[in-house]
């Protein structure tokens, strides 16, 4: 269980260094006062023996005692008679501290067949813990050690515990304070991540919350849209009805209005539908001059009213498959546009042709009006983006969603004369006979 604990791992190892480094540093300063004290023994036997030939005092056992009681340890001389000292002597005889049996001797020639012999008993391992030199080096590594332990309490662990403390708030709203993030290092790091990451989650939990809430709404509306839907083609037919069996001109206005303000409201609640759930186009053959032109006669009274005059020409019209009701939709949605582009009244010009070189059905709708403003060449085809006042910025992404439905490719750009242009690249089908703009047979 401590040793789950992070500063218990770190303490216990940190004390297993201190101690393993303390015997260490003991066994290393022990080895050097034993060589030091080897050095003086011998240096003590040369230059006693340096003293004995320079005097020529013969070995005697007075001479021995004396010697022993000045030096403080055991002195012998070996003698031999007939032979060179050093081709005699099974231990050396060069200076050096040599151990047997418990104790060190140390023999130096005093001349050419005697040699000094000091001994003495061999100190006790150890000896050195008892010097104060030792034990002050030992309380200067401890407290070197207590001081870099501490450094790395309050460097490592102390904020590693305090960033432990707040990864359970990565889920809270509160403001959070780490000051660790503040550090440079890789602890920084770490902090740094954590705050990046809650940050992350708490932007992505906020758009679920938006999104959730916002599914709700297009729920709701759907089911008003579906709702509504039915009344406003009930006031469309009547409002027909009703023009045709009108009394006068002005009633038969009246019925007009309310009919293409029907229209309107159906128009966008079906793109409200197709936005909220597509549903897979229908597939008939459509002539599309001819639904062109339907859609012109449809929103006749709207270009009337805005004074706007319309020029159609369709040249080798062809035909391609598709959903007519849909197709409709995208060219209503491009006159109403150019419409209102023009509010002072101007010039709509509408082209239909195949074009010879890859068979393709180009539509291009181009208008008098103000042209496209940087940001809506750039990002007409996104969903709600408008820059018009009680806009819903869906006319021309629906119908350019539409037209890729169909294989498509809608693109815009404005006139060199002023003005927008829409063009509508759609695959032939064909040479498909007697299908009617509608897709009927
Ligand atoms: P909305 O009409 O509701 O704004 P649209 O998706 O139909 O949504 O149009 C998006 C934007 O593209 C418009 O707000 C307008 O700025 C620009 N736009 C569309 N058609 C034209 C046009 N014929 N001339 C100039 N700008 C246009």
């Amino acid at each position: 269980m401590i040793l789950q604990s992070l500063s218990w791992r770190i303490g216990l190892s940190f004390a297993a260094f201190v101690l393993i480094g303390s015997i260490a540093l003991v066994f290393v300063i022990d080895r050097q006062v034993a060589r030091e004290n080897e050095s003086r023994f011998a240096e003590l036997a040369r230059t006693n023996a340096a003293f004995l030939t320079r005097a020529k005092l013969p070995p005697s056992p007075y001479l021995d005692e004396s010697l022993e009681q000045v030096l403080g340890c055991r002195v012998d001389f070996v003698t031999t008679r007939d032979m060179p000292l050093d081709e005699h002597s099974t231990t050396p005889t060069d200076g050096t501290v040599y151990r047997r049996e418990g104790r060190e001797f140390v023999s130096v020639p005093v001349d050419d067949t005697t040699a000094l012999v000091l001994s003495r008993e061999v100190t006790a391992s150890w000896t050195a813990l008892r010097q104060r030199t030792t034990l002050s080096i030992l309380a200067t590594f401890w407290l070197l050690s207590g001081v870099s332990g501490w450094f790395i309490g309050r460097g490592m662990v102390h904020p590693l515990k305090s960033l432990a403390a707040q990864l359970p708030r990565i889920e809270s709203r509160e403001p959070l304070a780490l000051d660790v993030a503040q550090r440079k290092d890789e602890i920084g790091d770490v902090a740094r991540a954590f705050v990046a990451t809650r940050s992350a989650l708490q932007e992505e939990r906020e758009s679920r919350e938006r999104a959730e809430k916002l599914a709700v709404l297009g729920r709701m509306t759907t089911a008003l849209a579906h709702e509504i839907q039915n009344p406003v083609a009930a006031i469309g037919m009547h409002a027909q009805l009703w023009k045709r069996e009108a009394r006068d001109q002005a009633e038969a206005s009246i019925a007009a209005r309310i009919e293409l303000e029907s229209r309107r409201i159906d128009d966008l609640l079906s793109q409200w539908l197709f936005l909220a759930r597509p549903e897979p186009p229908a597939s008939s053959s459509i002539r599309i001059g001819a639904l062109v032109e339907e859609c012109i006669e449809a929103t006749r009274a709207g270009l009337d009213h805005a004074r706007v005059t319309v020029t159609f020409s369709a040249v080798d019209e062809g035909r391609i498959r598709g959903d007519a009701k849909r197709l409709s939709q995208v060219f209503r949605n491009l006159i109403v546009n150019a419409i209102q582009a023009m509010p002072r009244g101007g010039q709509l010009d509408i082209d239909v042709r195949t074009r010879p070189s890859d068979g393709l059905v180009l539509v291009s709708i181009a208008d008098t009006g103000v042209g496209f403003s940087e940001a809506a060449l750039a990002r007409f085809s996104e969903f709600f983006f408008t820059e018009k006042e009680g806009g819903m910025g869906i006319g021309l992404s629906v119908a350019t969603e539409i037209v890729r439905a169909h294989g498509g490719e809608l693109r815009v750009h404005n006139l060199p004369s002023g003005g927008a242009c829409v063009m509508i690249e759609l695959p032939h089908e064909g040479n498909d006979e007697g299908i009617d703009a509608s897709g009927n047979a």
